[in-house]
């Protein structure tokens, strides 16, 4: 049957801005890392991606080396682009990245000009497209002058290949490096996308959130669940169709250790006495920085989406609330 999206899609989640730029996205995005793969269903892909357009979910983040294997969440992507998506092209922002591994040889990785024009347009090949929305860099490359990576991001931009772009796991220091080029070039520059939870929290010490400030960026934050950990999901032993259990999965059974369990638990706690889930908590305490513009969440089922979509619904984390957070993390 054709896919009739919700009409009250937009009424659901807030659409904040990315640093200074006009673009906004949703306060949850979704992620297509883990189980949008070749070796994945395609249907529970498909009813995933219903389930968060419906909720107000317009942004879909992938790259070129998610699967397994690499390349098949794109054209999963790719698929309900022609299929459910194609009459919503423009409400949506795809993001796509090329930075890691992707094919053998010395230009099937890092950040040289020639990887990142071939990837991006292996990207749109996969996902049928003319352009994405934002293009990311994977990650900093040690060798490649940062003014090549650069370069080829604003080149991908004025070539029509990408709207916007991005770069992901750079610290503050190398964040305002990239800004200071790209502003140079007038390149449209608007995301970092960091990893950031309460049990990963690298970006303070870094001084990341001050650098987002000061050159108008914003971030989209990955794995704000830890992998799902801040989650019930662990709390009875590790479930065979968790993360930590998958042969493919990023997530260890090690990281499910009796103390994580226990800082889950009291955390649990105070989500409920917010009447929020775990994940809500977490969402909403990533978010509590006006500077990360979306907490970018993965997904095995629909209904992980339908919760993580009611992040912001209770009222903002009070003072006491966050002490009481603070107390757990370094307890
Ligand atoms: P999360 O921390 O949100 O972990 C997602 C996992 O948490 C799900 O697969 C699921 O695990 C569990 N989960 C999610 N919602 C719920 C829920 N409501 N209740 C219980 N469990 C839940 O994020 P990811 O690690 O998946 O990363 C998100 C996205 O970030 C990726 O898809 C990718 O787009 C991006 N990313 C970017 C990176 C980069 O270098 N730029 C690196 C890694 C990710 P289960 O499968 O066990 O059900």
């Amino acid at each position: 049957m054709t896919y009739q999206p919700n009409p009250q899609r937009y009424e659901a989640l807030p659409y904040r801005r990315a640093g200074r730029s006009g673009l906004r996205l949703p306060a949850v995005s979704l992620g297509l890392w883990h189980n949008f793969g070749g070796v994945d269903r395609f249907e529970n892909a498909r009813a995933m991606v219903r389930t968060a357009f419906d909720a107000g979910i317009t942004h879909f983040d992938l790259a070129n080396n998610y699967g397994p294997p690499p390349g098949s969440a794109e054209e999963t992507f790719g698929r309900l682009l022609r299929g459910d998506l194609a009459p919503f092209r423009d409400e949506l922002i795809v993001s796509s990245k090329a930075g890691y591994t992707m094919w053998p040889g010395p230009y099937g990785d890092w950040g040289s000009r020639k990887y990142l024009l071939a990837s991006c347009d292996a990207s749109l090949r996969r996902l049928g497209l003319e352009y994405v929305d934002v293009f990311y860099h994977h990650r900093p490359d040690p060798d490649t002058p940062l003014a090549e990576t650069m370069g080829a991001l604003d080149q991908i931009v004025r070539s029509g290949r990408a709207l916007y772009v991005g770069v992901s796991n750079y610290p503050a220091a190398r964040l305002r490096e990239a800004a200071a080029i790209l502003r140079d070039l007038g390149t449209p520059f608007v995301l970092n996308q960091p990893s950031y939870s309460m049990f990963n929290r690298w970006l303070e010490p870094d001084g990341l959130i001050g650098a987002l400030d000061d050159e108008g960026v914003g971030a989209v934050v990955f794995s704000p669940l830890a992998q799902g950990l801040l989650s019930t999901r662990y709390l009875n032993g590790i479930p065979g169709d968790s993360r930590a259990a998958s042969a493919t999965g990023f997530l260890k059974a090690d990281a499910v250790t009796p103390e994580r369990i226990a800082q889950v638990r009291a955390l649990n706690d105070v989500a409920a006495a917010r009447g929020q889930t775990l994940v809500q908590l977490a969402l909403a305490w990533v978010l509590r920085w006006p500077q990360v513009t979306s907490a970018l969440i993965g997904a095995s089922r629909p209904e992980q989406i339908t919760d993580a979509a009611g992040a912001l619904n209770a009222p903002p984390l009070t003072e006491a609330e966050l002490e009481a957070i603070e107390a757990i993390l370094s307890g």
